[in-house]
């Protein structure tokens, strides 16, 4: 064992780099520094939700770590005590205006925005461990890295500075250099897919502006309205002071030169084809969206990637940042066991093993939703029997949200050990 701290790299602070940080600095024989490209956090995407998967993964990363999100997560309306659900309703078809699911029934539901949660985390690492604007060039890994206590990866930034450390985990995001370095730059599951050619058009107006437009229950709860043009959504933000509107559009068949044209939608149900207008008014948040074909491996030798940059998915199941929280919680579990360089590829290994299956299933219930919702689902027709598609929804949050998080850090910790037996011999 070198005389020293084994030293972990983290390329990228994002929710899946802050948090594991967060975990892993409470651990002595650490030394922990989470390289990040930007120079400072800016807030994208419509704010998250974080469900009943990630809070559990919070917990075991540290209460401290779901106290910084309660801190700042806001819920969706002014009165706390409001039940609210996600209505999922047909907005278009023989079944218009039927309600076919509503999800995650609960009071005084929140949503955190992206750079308020990340500022949260921050605040719980010691000054120094976040180093902003490096942004990951290369990486580099010298199989004698750890003879005479040196270390295994070497990790050159654009701003030509370099750093070494014992391994090196990719949190850098959907166009990870780490996944490149892992996988190759030229390997099919290497850049993004946008397979099924989504375009996701989304403004964001004050609730006030809102109900001048659209039906003011919408603002009030989360509808998620389905047609094959594309479905459309809303989340009240910010105590009920801000809505996220959307369009999800599947197909560039369905869009007139790029744009959202609220034409293409008048056989949908009056409350869905208000909000289309709404969100066609102001489209300059729009973007495309896109996920992973599944990576064959998490990990190799000394280096391994997580969150997006390891599973990253469409946004309908709405449980990317929960599944790179599972993934943060695994790794912290299994280093807190690890003290020896020598241990690192193995319990790795352990990660890839256990987080693997479960997070590219996620990949492809996001996948499915999306289908599901644009009435293209492979197969039965869903769209025309409401039963069975609440069934489906019904199966899939419970997969997704109600996992046994815990007993997944405990899986992996006990390969890791079966491991660690077996490459020391002791089964022999
Ligand atoms: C509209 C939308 C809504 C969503 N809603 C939900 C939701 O409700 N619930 C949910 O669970 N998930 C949701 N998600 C998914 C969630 O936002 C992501 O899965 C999550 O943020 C991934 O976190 P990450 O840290 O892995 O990646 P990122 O957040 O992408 O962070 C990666 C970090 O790495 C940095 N980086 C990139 N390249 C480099 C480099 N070369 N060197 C160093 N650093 C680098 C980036 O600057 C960034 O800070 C949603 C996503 C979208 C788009």
């Amino acid at each position: 064992m070198p005389d020293r701290k084994l030293k972990i790299a983290i390329a990228g602070g994002g929710i899946a780099g802050l948090a594991l940080a967060a975990g892993l600095i409470k651990k002595q024989h650490l030394e922990v520094r989470v390289y990040e490209s930007v120079a400072a956090y800016k807030d994208i995407g419509a704010g998250l939700a974080l469900h009943m998967n990630a809070i559990k993964a919070m917990m075991l990363l540290g209460p401290e770590v779901r106290q910084a999100y309660l801190d700042k997560a806001l819920t969706m309306v002014e009165d706390e005590e409001k039940e609210m659900v996600t209505e999922v309703v047909l907005a278009q078809g023989p079944h218009k205006g039927q309600l076919v699911a509503e999800l995650g029934r609960a009071k005084g539901r929140k949503t955190v925005s992206r750079a308020d949660l990340l500022e949260g985390v921050l605040g719980l690492l010691p000054e120094g461990t976040v180093e902003f604007g490096k942004k990951v060039k290369e990486i580099e890994e010298r199989s004698d890295g750890n003879d005479d206590g040196g270390y295994a990866v070497h990790v050159t930034f654009v701003d030509c500075t370099e750093v070494e450390a014992d391994v090196l985990i990719g949190a850098d995001g959907i166009h990870s250099p780490t996944r490149s370095y892992l996988l190759g730059a030229d390997h099919p599951a290497t850049e993004p897919k946008n397979h099924d050619g989504w375009q996701i058009y989304r403004t964001m107006v004050p609730v006030k502006e809102a109900v001048k437009h659209i039906n003011p229950k919408w603002t009030t709860t989360v509808p998620i309205l389905l047609g094959p043009r594309g479905h459309v959504n809303c989340i009240p933000l910010n105590k009920n002071t801000r809505l996220s509107a959307g369009v999800a559009v599947r197909g560039k068949q369905f869009l007139t030169d790029g744009k959202l044209d609220p034409e293409w939608y008048s056989d949908y149900s009056e409350d869905a084809q208000q909000i289309v207008r709404l969100v066609a008014k102001d489209t300059s948040a729009s973007w495309k969206a896109a996920d992973h074909d599944h990576a064959p491996f998490y990990s190799k030798g000394q280096v391994c990637i997580m969150g997006d940059a390891a599973h990253a998915s469409l946004p309908f199941a709405g449980n990317g940042a929960a599944q790179a929280l599972e993934d943060a919680a695994v790794l912290d579990a299994l280093f807190a066991h690890v003290t020896k360089p020598g241990q690192i590829e193995m319990a790795l290994k352990a990660y890839d093993e256990v987080r693997r299956p479960r997070s590219q299933m996620v990949v492809e219930i996001a996948r499915r939703f999306g289908r599901v919702y644009a009435y293209a689902e492979e197969e039965g027709r869903m769209h025309e029997d409401p039963e069975k598609m609440r069934k489906f929804f019904g199966e899939m949050g419970k997969v997704t949200n109600e996992f046994d998080v815990k007993g997944q850090n405990a899986r992996a910790v006990r390969m890791f050990v079966e491991l660690s037996r077996k490459g020391e011999g002791i089964d022999e």
